[in-house]
């Protein structure tokens, strides 16, 4: 159900990660989340620390909904915690494979025949050798990921409803190696379910919103994967079951994020809308920004009216700061094609993967506001407060 995006035109967030702070040294590394947080007390300041600082950068910037940065990730190569969390807590989850899981999503290098995470020398090749996946060893289940307890120690922190996002269960799967179950799909919707009891720990939790992101839609859509669009979709519904009528669930949807590459060559959603749209969701987001909204047509029109539509107006892959017009103008551009009622704005991805700093990261929000600010007034709606926009107490005066 539409909560914290209702009555906000044009709400504002970003899609989760931020840079980690540099004085944040201290890492989960394999813990459970509470077991740090009781027993360490080096970890827990600083934890609490960074979710605090970065929580007060996204309110200085003016941002309507705020993420916790995904501080709870480790300082690991690339942004592998992404699956890495998952793949060191969930239950039914073993050794590392010596082999890489499911990697037939990889790019291929300019000549098409050698996948670039096979070629020494290629920084995707590094991103994956950081990546190695868990086996499956037994039934998978939610085991300590305590999402929950990670909502609570942000949303204390906060007035501005938090928003925690989680590697969506089927791309764990697609990383892994099955040594447990009879066949992919057992293996992918036992992924689902575990992850569907977890997020409901979210909302008993009091969220009002969740982001579930990447289903493997996307990057299969021109594959032969063992599991057909149709499974991915199934399966993915099985993950957010019963949410909508308790938070607010949104789809985060990208072309990549290890070290801030992009990592597939096609890039583009037309032939997966009609499989996005039969999320059980009510918004899914879009990389938009990087290809300066070519596809905002086609988007608009595969998207049901049962759902919003998030964009991307900062992209996370470079580290040129949109000016607010350049953002205002992408803005104006999808209000084009989707009703002011239905648009909100993110950044493309997350902006905590080694490809940039926290000052950079900093100023694409401010950015992204500014631009929001710019479209709100001409429309003539609120302005969001943007402390950090403001110059009163600058140093320059
Ligand atoms: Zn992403």
């Amino acid at each position: 159900m539409f909560t914290v995006s209702n009555n906000r035109p044009l709400a504002t967030t970003i899609t989760g990660s931020l840079p980690r702070p540099s004085w944040f040294t201290e890492g989960l590394s394999r813990r459970p989340f509470l077991e740090a947080m009781g027993s360490d007390y080096q970890f827990r300041e600083q934890y609490f620390d960074a979710v605090t600082a970065v929580i007060g950068d996204q309110v200085r910037a003016g941002l309507d909904i705020v993420t916790d940065g995904d501080m709870r990730f480790d300082n690991d190569i690339g942004g592998r915690s992404w699956f890495g969390y998952l793949f060191e807590r969930m239950d039914g989850l073993g050794d590392i494979a010596m082999r890489p899981g499911g990697n037939e999503w990889a790019p291929r290098d300019d000549s098409g025949s050698v996948k670039r995470v096979d070629a020494p020398g290629d920084i995707l090749h590094e991103v994956m050798e950081s990546r190695l996946p868990p086996r499956i060893l037994g039934p998978v289940g939610r085991g300590s990921l305590q999402y929950d307890a990670i909502f609570k120690a942000a949303q204390r922190l906060t007035e501005h409803p938090v928003k925690i996002g989680s590697c969506c269960g089927q791309m764990v799967h697609k990383n892994s190696v099955n040594d447990h179950y009879q066949n992919s799909i057992d293996a992918v919707m036992g992924f689902s379910d575990a992850l569907n009891e977890e997020y409901h720990a979210v909302a008993d939790a009091g969220a009002q919103i969740l982001q579930v992101e990447e289903p493997c839609l996307h990057f299969v859509a021109d594959s032969v994967w063992e599991i057909s669009l149709d499974d991915y979709v199934r399966a993915f519904n099985r993950e957010v079951a019963g949410l909508r009528d308790r938070l607010e669930v949104w789809c985060h949807t990208c072309w990549g994020n290890p070290l801030a590459q992009k990592v597939e060559a096609n890039y583009s959603y037309e032939a997966i809308l009609p499989y996005l749209d039969q999320l059980d969701v009510d918004v899914v987001t879009f990389e938009t920004a990087d290809n300066k909204g070519a596809e905002l047509e086609v988007i608009a029109s595969g998207i049901g009216r049962d759902k919003k539509i998030c964009i991307g107006a900062v992209t996370h892959r470079t580290l040129q700061v949109e000016t607010p017009h350049e953002v205002a103008a992408l803005i104006k551009r999808a209000l084009e094609f989707i009703d002011l009622d239905r648009l909100l704005i993110s950044s493309d991805c997350g902006f905590g993967r080694q490809g940039m700093s926290r000052m950079h990261a900093f100023y694409k929000m401010v950015s992204l506001v500014k631009g929001v600010n710019l479209v709100r007034k001409e429309l003539g709606l609120d302005a969001a407060e943007a402390p950090a926009a403001v110059g009163r107490y600058d140093f320059l005066r």
